[in-house]
């Protein structure tokens, strides 16, 4: 049984070459006699894994001097608290709610503080971006908050929201190096890897540092601020050493293929591909307005529930898995990561094609 063509939310599709290379590594690695996951996080032979890393990301994604890179663990999840409990210096915090993370994140800072709903795509079950040009952003607003893209709506900002001088804090999870960002135009950008990266168990956050401070929520526990492992590299205890591990390679894959530039030229090929059908079915339809449309995460319906259920059914039996859409939303939803290779696209349109015609 070879591999399928993986089209999962997250964790999600990796390169097999990384895999492969792991699994060569994986009980002897590059002779220490032992596996990276055995390895002490103050070894030699770690140290080299963990830095290279971290200055791989640093060259990939060009980020300037002032800010610092994080592997941090709890999931994307634990950053929803992290942020306010660091930056609330205000105790106010301006949220734009245009899926389930976001409004997930814009719960939890409730906790510490007043966190304003300043944008909504709520009322069109989050099918589009709301316009961001001209918000009321609050005066004494700590940052103001996006998910930029949608994992589970499939919507994306191509523009970024006009904050009006305040610090911006983007989710970037499902979207993590898959095509060039500007830094400096985020105070944090962080991200689960297990969307594009690596695997469940680790998270990046890239912080400009004069926001690392200890000047943080009274309480706030001491492996909760960016500043504990600011300061150690983020070494202040055992970090996800295997993770790390991975996503480093995933770093190198990345280079060798060309950079963000060439992934995003790879990406929006791919996506066009499955749109392109997706316009032009009759039976297959596009869930999200196309001007907000995402690169990675494609939803779409046939509006009928039960042939919906049969072509994620027959999908499989193809080889081509995990297509259901999200558990609140129903309908399909096609992951198309970095690491999922154009030939999957490919074959899933032309299987959704003869679905078509056989169905129709
Ligand atoms: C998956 C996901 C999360 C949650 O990640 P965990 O690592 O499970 O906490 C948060 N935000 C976005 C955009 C996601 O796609």
């Amino acid at each position: 049984m070879g591999r399928i063509y993986n089209f999962s939310a997250g964790p999600a599709t990796l390169p097999e070459a990384v895999l492969q290379e792991a699994a060569e590594e994986m009980l002897d690695y590059r002779g220490t006699g032992m596996s990276v996951m055995e390895m002490s996080h103050r070894s030699k032979a770690y140290e080299t894994i963990h830095n290279e890393a971290i200055a791989d990301l640093r060259e990939l994604m060009n980020i300037p001097d002032n800010y610092k890179v994080l592997f941090l663990q709890g999931g994307a999840s634990t950053q929803f608290a992290m942020i306010p409990m660091n930056l609330m210096k205000n105790r106010v915090a301006d949220y734009i709610i245009t899926g389930q993370w976001a409004k997930k994140a814009y719960k939890e800072a409730q906790l510490y503080g007043k966190a304003n709903a300043i944008a909504s795509s709520e009322d069109k079950m989050f099918t589009y971006i709301p316009d961001c040009s001209d918000l009321p952003i609050s005066p004494d607003a700590d940052y103001v908050y996006i998910c930029q893209n949608n994992t589970v709506f499939g919507t994306k900002f191509h523009t970024l929201p006009n904050t009006k001088g305040k610090l911006l804090v983007a989710d970037v999870s499902s979207c993590f190096l898959s095509e060039p960002i500007d830094v400096t135009k985020y105070g944090i950008v962080y991200g689960g890897v297990q969307k594009n990266v690596g695997p469940a168990g680790t998270v990046i956050v890239i912080i400009r540092e004069d926001l690392i401070t200890d000047d943080v929520l009274p309480g706030t526990p001491t492996m909760l601020r960016y500043k504990t492992h600011a300061d150690s590299n983020s070494l202040y205890n055992t970090p996800p050493t295997y993770g790390i591990y991975i996503c480093g390679k995933v770093f190198k894959w990345l280079k060798q293929r060309g950079g963000l530039t060439a992934m995003r030229d790879y990406n929006e090929k791919k996506a066009a591909i499955l749109y392109d059908y997706l316009d032009h079915s009759q039976m297959f339809k596009g869930t999200v307005e196309k001007k907000d449309r995402s690169l990675m995460n494609v939803p779409f319906v046939t509006g009928n529930p039960d042939l919906d259920a049969k072509f994620i059914q027959e999908a499989k039996e193809r080889g081509l898995e995990n297509l259901k859409g999200y558990r609140t939303v129903g309908g399909m939803r096609a992951s198309i990561y970095n690491a999922m290779p154009m030939d999957g696209v490919i074959a899933l349109v032309e299987f959704m094609r003869e679905f078509e015609r056989r169905n129709g």
